[in-house]
């Protein structure tokens, strides 16, 4: 029987539901914020995409999936959503029928990624762009729409991150102070790193490799290079998200490489996501039209990951239906002073960990079975004998594992072991 493909998952119809409701709210809100929807193919000369995205990016040096058509032509199956909205957007010149074009995409995009988890070879994403202003309100305003999109789906706990990575005017400057940096440091760098400071430096400011994040942290920040437009821009950003309430963190190292990106850059985040965090992101590119050959067209756009959010909408829930396994019961096994056991039960609970004790006089067993039900981490097994030589048993809930310790210890040794665990 022949199988799907790998890192494209079929959606079954007990999900679409899911994705649904995702697109419909979706929907709902954009059109209240004045976006209208667009269709692009799914497909475009490959071309669009090494101009649109740029050569030196992970995107198009591995992971496009290109081909030849039947006629010898080279096309791309999408990877992301702007380079193909733009292309539409210049071509149908929809600049002649208004000064802000507001639009959005929704659909399948493609690359061939290692489909690790939160990865997929086609995935989907809800694109968004507002066209034609390079003015600070434009930014604040789609990054509210953001954060009300993440608000509507009933996502919790992300964070924004915000950066101003500068313009053709003063980035340059940055870019030499830059390299000039990083040339001492070279040997500390990673290969890809040392690829990047040729073709695309500031990305070794987002580097993962913990010898490039080291030496990324001393490293001197564009903040300190922006020209006054540039940090007049940024400031006048801030503060109407201020205005609005929107709480953010300044992140210098919300990057992106390319020429045509300018000024704003965001994120939202969802730590509890793991390394594959980021849920949307976004920022201006004042220069990508003209890159493709357009007139000049100062925009701002995000993407959203369809997956990430139903991802993190699924562990929302299932964390609110159970709760997390933590803190230590109390057992007692046989003929025991109640009065140890309780005083060790009172000393966790001040040392700050959830604790019980069995109050009831049940068997072991029952006691045990208790504190599984009430979700306890571990035990402590109080038995006589153990009691007489100063010792008592700890007992791993989850993991079933026992071993004696001493009582004296006991307390402070289980404020050190891992109380939070999902089992
Ligand atoms: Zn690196
Ligand atoms: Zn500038």
């Amino acid at each position: 029987m022949i199988k799907g493909i790998r890192g494209a998952p079929d959606i079954l119809p007990d999900e679409t539901g899911k994705w649904q409701a995702l697109e419909t709210v979706a929907r709902d809100v954009l059109d209240r914020y004045g976006y209208a929807e667009i269709r692009t193919p799914i497909f475009e000369r490959t071309e669009l995409f090494i101009r649109g995205i740029g050569e030196a990016t992970d995107i198009v040096e591995k992971e496009m999936y290109t081909f030849e058509d039947r006629g010898g032509e080279s096309l791309t199956l999408r990877p992301e959503a702007t380079a193909s909205l733009m292309r539409s957007f210049a071509e149908h010149n929809l600049a002649a029928k208004s000064s802000l074009v507001k639009l959005y995409l929704i659909g399948p995009m493609f690359r061939h990624e290692r489909p690790q988890s939160g990865r997929f070879r086609q995935f989907h994403q809800v694109d968004v762009e507002a066209i034609g202003s390079p003015g600070s309100a434009v930014d604040a305003e789609v990054v509210a729409l953001l954060h009300h999109l993440l608000e509507a789906w009933g996502l919790r706990g992300v964070e924004l991150h915000v950066n101003s990575i500068g313009d053709p005017a003063c980035r340059p400057r940055y870019r030499e102070a830059f390299l000039a940096y990083l040339g001492g440091y070279r040997d500390a760098l990673c290969p890809d790193c040392h690829v990047r400071m040729t073709k695309n430096p500031l990305r070794v400011l987002d580097c993962k490799q913990p010898g490039c994040r080291a030496v990324a942290a001393t490293a001197p920040t564009l903040s300190g290079y922006l020209c006054d437009a540039c940090r007049d821009h940024f400031a006048a950003v801030r503060g109407l998200l201020d205005g609005l309430k929107i709480g953010y963190e300044v992140n210098e190292r919300l990057v992106r490489g390319l020429d045509y990106y300018t000024r704003t850059t965001f994120e939202f985040l969802n730590p509890a996501l793991g390394s594959q965090n980021a849920v949307a992101g976004g920022g201006r590119y004042d220069g990508l039209v003209e890159e493709l050959g357009g007139p000049p067209t100062p925009s701002i756009g995000f993407a959203i990951g369809e997956e990430r959010i139903l991802t993190s909408l699924a562990a929302q829930a299932e964390a609110a239906e159970t709760p997390p396994i933590t803190g230590v019961y109390v057992a007692t096994a046989g003929p025991v002073d109640l009065r140890v056991a309780m005083e060790l039960t009172q000393t966790l609970r001040r040392k700050g960990l959830r604790s019980a004790l069995d109050l009831e006089g049940r068997s072991l067993k029952g006691q045990m079975r208790q504190a599984n039900k009430d979700r306890f981490r571990y035990s402590l097994i109080l038995g006589a004998d153990e009691l007489a030589r100063g010792q008592v048993t700890l007992k791993d809930m989850v993991g079933g594992a026992q071993h004696e310790i001493p009582l004296a210890e006991a307390a402070d040794r289980l404020t050190h072991l891992p109380e939070r665990e999902i089992a």
